[in-house]
């Protein structure tokens, strides 16, 4: 077997306390799962069913990167995540049986073009270029839940050059992390290596060149973004 053309290196986020990465297959990532955050975004915060979306695997960023401001945007958003790295696959899988699942956590920032995402929200058109673009998705390293234990409660929080932006817990997820893989297993088969962004709390805002963005959980340290000036990577 050959390729026309050498492949790219395979998408991976660094492992805390190892030298092994976590190669990741696929990003998911829930819309709307804070209730204070879909009322910041003019939403009603019943409990519909939880919706989802996906970006490019290879938009991850490792923990202490410069990434360049995006394109095609003026309204450039932090958002504050947990994110929960799956380590063994299956469809289906019971509420009961889902933490069995997960191979850890890692803090993650579903960086977001919020103009563009507006646009397509008006439009119905897909999210894509508001959510998948390049560099969209900060990942800290991940911690093995054999580590951390099964995280449902803890402080999840976000800075921007020092200022807190966002500040609430885990507790408040619309949908559990439980939950959240039992009804994405539903419609996808979950793989090894599959990263689920579990949704942002109220908050949200700008970042601009120059900025350092610190995101923190409550046992699993800090992600630090820093935004450079825009086409400059
Ligand atoms: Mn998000």
């Amino acid at each position: 077997m050959s390729y026309v053309f050498e492949p790219a290196e395979h998408a991976s986020v660094a492992v805390a306390g190892s030298d092994a990465r976590f190669p990741v297959r696929r990003i998911f990532c829930v819309g709307r799962n804070y209730a204070a955050h879909a009322r910041e975004m003019g939403h009603d915060p019943d409990r519909e069913a939880p919706f989802f979306f996906t970006k490019p695997c290879d938009a991850v960023v490792d923990d202490g990167q410069t990434i360049a401001y995006p394109p095609e945007t003026e309204n450039f958003h932090f958002e504050a995540e947990l994110v929960v790295a799956i380590g063994k696959g299956g469809h289906d899988i019971a509420e009961a049986d889902a933490n069995d699942h997960i191979w850890g956590y890692a803090v993650g920032n579903d960086l977001t073009r919020r103009d563009l995402q507006g646009i397509a929200k008006d439009k119905g058109r897909p999210w894509d270029w508001g959510k998948a673009f390049d560099n969209s998705a900060i990942c800290g390293p991940v911690h093995p839940a054999t580590q951390t234990g099964y995280l449902e409660t803890g402080s999840i929080s976000l800075t921007v050059n020092g200022d807190t932006k966002q500040d609430a817990d885990l507790a408040d997820l619309i949908w559990s992390v439980r939950e959240v893989i039992t009804i994405l297993s539903r419609s996808m088969k979950l793989c090894p290596g599959d990263l689920i962004y579990t949704g942002t709390p109220a908050g949200v805002g700008p970042l601009v060149a120059g900025d350092v963005c610190v995101v923190s959980i409550a046992g699993l340290g800090s992600v630090t973004t820093t935004i450079g000036p825009r086409d400059s990577l």
